[in-house]
């Protein structure tokens, strides 16, 4: 059938991760990605980039009138932002648990905004929501020769099928 296709031909699924501009100046790049990696999950881009504000403006659209919403485009427009895409089983889901909640505050310890973080304007990293979001995150932040389909080959290290 289509769906066993499609996943044969296409890749695995993939997420937006982003550090910051808190996250990068902090220096907390080489940190947060190493839980990435240490959880089985396999990079396919990154990039620090300085996001414009139409760049923000869209990857934020959902926030667009929200009372915080132009603090958020002045903050991650400030600074060089860290941006990933990850690869993996579940790994939208399985991102947004090693990220942990919105505010930091709430966070748990052992995630990376309870850990790195207090304030929900500075929470160090975003994570895609949805598989439906992070392609269209992916779209925005990469063009298509910017992501490896690599030969490293840790799937079998990782998942049982
Ligand atoms: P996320 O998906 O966990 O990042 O959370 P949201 O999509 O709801 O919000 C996007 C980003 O906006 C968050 O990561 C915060 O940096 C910021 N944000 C969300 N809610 C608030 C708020 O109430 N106050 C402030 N200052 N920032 C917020
Ligand atoms: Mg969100």
């Amino acid at each position: 059938n289509q769906q066993c296709c499609e996943k044969d031909l296409d890749t695995e699924e993939r997420t937006f991760v982003a550090i910051k501009p808190d996250g990068v100046q902090r220096k907390l790049i080489g940190e947060i990605v190493a839980r990435f990696e240490k959880k089985g999950l396999k990079l396919v881009g990154c990039k620090l980039i300085q996001p414009s504000r139409k760049l923000a403006e869209k990857h934020y659209a959902e926030h667009k009138g929200k009372p915080f919403y132009e603090g958020l485009l002045d903050f991650i427009t400030s600074g060089p932002v860290f941006a990933m895409v990850w690869e993996g089983k579940e790994v939208v889901s399985t991102s947004r648990s090693l990220i942990g909640l919105t505010d930091p505050k709430k966070s748990p310890m052992n995630t990376i905004r309870g850990d790195f973080g207090i304030d929900v304007g500075r929470n160090t990293i975003h994570g895609s929501d949805s598989v439906e979001s992070a392609q269209r995150e992916i779209k925005l932040w990469f063009s298509k020769n910017e992501l490896i389909t690599s030969s490293i080959t840790i799937e079998k290290w990782i998942n049982e099928d």
